[in-house]
């Protein structure tokens, strides 16, 4: 019987594929559903285009995992697709990236049907394939930061890998996140992202500018930056031109909108209690401000594991009947950002066969 710890992208993959090799398998779920962090998910699961693409942007990131990464995933986008969860849209919508958009409930209620044997508000005592999905609880709550996320992901997987002599991977200090206008509901994590902040004049709470050139395309680099800021929140401020700008198909002034709904400090910024610098993105008045604080979706850093989703000790060998994969196997996203879904589906189904005996996958 194969114990796995999770039932989110990971856990779920690693027992439906599991029970597909004609093993028992079983998931202890801590949470009193299924899905984790996956079913809050905006469901997109995407590669960057090739490995030299996810090199330049996660550069600290293991070269070995992240290849498995894209050579995989469009195979195991079919396996998905090949259990019932078709996909809702064939394109990502954005250049640089290949992949599939699911129903994250769809794909839930799909993978717990394979899992077969799923279990609720079981914490794991003991496993074979942690699956927890890393410690964005933990880490929201020690730095002061929202959560943007399941709330049981407390690290407890990890500390399982370490108290059994697991070695850590790069990124421990690295999340994936957004900034938002408050502690919103699960059901506004998508839409609540602030998500303009290459557009905005980024000032801390003492109207000094902090972040030094262009956020990145994700953001996910001005959200870390916040998030290291001594008050970890910061001031958006946008002109009347950035307010009527489309940014993934809503204009600045709908998501703004929103940050007002949903709680959030919106005012002019004549306002603030700082005099604003000069920019040049700042030209056609009314100016506006929106306070943001950075939202904990998944850790970065976790259980140094194989391209066979073996968690490995400090010497590189290999501890016996332990394996890892999602969020509590870290090492696909140092420096920057990648798909979080797709190291999970990827490496869920890698864990599923190691630990069965399956011979290694090409490239592993
Ligand atoms: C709003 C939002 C949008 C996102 N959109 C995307 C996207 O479009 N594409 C993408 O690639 N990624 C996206 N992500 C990130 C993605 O959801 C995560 O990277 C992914 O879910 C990680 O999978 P996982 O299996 O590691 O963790 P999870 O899916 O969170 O599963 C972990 C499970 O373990 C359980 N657990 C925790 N502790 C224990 C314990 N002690 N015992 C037993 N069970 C335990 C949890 O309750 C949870 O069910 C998004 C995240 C958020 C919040």
């Amino acid at each position: 019987m194969l114990r796995i710890a999770g039932a989110g992208m990971a856990g779920l993959v690693a027992a439906a594929r599991a029970r597909e090799l004609g093993a028992d398998a079983v998931v202890l779920e801590k949470g009193d559903r299924a899905g984790g962090t996956m079913l809050l998910s905006s469901g997109v699961i995407w590669r960057h285009r090739t490995l030299a693409d996810f090199r330049a942007e996660c550069p600290g990131g293991d070269s070995a995992l992240q290849e498995c990464v894209i050579d995989e995933l469009d195979a195991a986008l079919d396996w998905l697709e090949s259990l019932g969860a078709e996909a809702t849209e064939r394109e990502t919508g954005n250049e640089r990236t290949v992949g599939r958009r699911f129903d994250p409930r769809r794909l839930t209620e799909v993978l717990v049907n394979t899992a077969g044997d799923v279990r609720l508000r079981r914490p794991f005592v003991e496993a074979d394939v942690l699956a927890t999905g890393g410690f964005a609880a933990r880490l929201a709550r020690e730095r002061g930061l929202l959560l943007r996320a399941a709330p049981w992901s407390e690290g407890e997987g990890m500390a399982y890998g370490l108290a059994r002599g697991a070695d850590l991977s790069a990124g421990m200090d690295e999340f994936y996140g957004r900034n938002l206008p408050a502690a919103v509901p699960e059901e506004l994590f998508v839409p609540a992202a602030q998500v303009y902040g290459a557009h905005a004049l980024v000032l801390d709470e003492r109207g000094r500018e902090f972040f030094e050139g262009d956020p990145s395309w994700s953001e996910t680099d001005l959200v870390q930056a916040t998030a290291r800021l001594p008050v970890a929140a910061a001031w958006y401020v946008v002109d009347a031109r950035t307010l009527r700008r489309r940014v993934r198909e809503r204009t600045v002034a709908e998501i703004v909108e929103l940050a007002r709904e949903a709680g959030g400090d919106v005012r002019p910024a004549a306002e603030l209690p700082f005099g604003l610098p000069r920019s040049p993105k700042l030209v056609e008045p009314p100016f506006l401000a929106v306070r943001v604080r950075p939202g904990v979706s998944h850790t970065n850093g976790g259980l140094r594991i194989d391209e066979r989703a073996r968690v490995l000790r400090e010497d590189g060998s290999a501890i016996e009947g332990l394996y890892a994969a999602g969020a509590d196997a870290g090492g696909f996203f140092a420096g920057g950002y990648g798909s979080g879904l797709a190291a999970a589906l990827v490496f869920g189904r890698r864990a599923a066969e190691t630990a069965l005996g399956l011979p290694m996958r090409e490239g592993a």
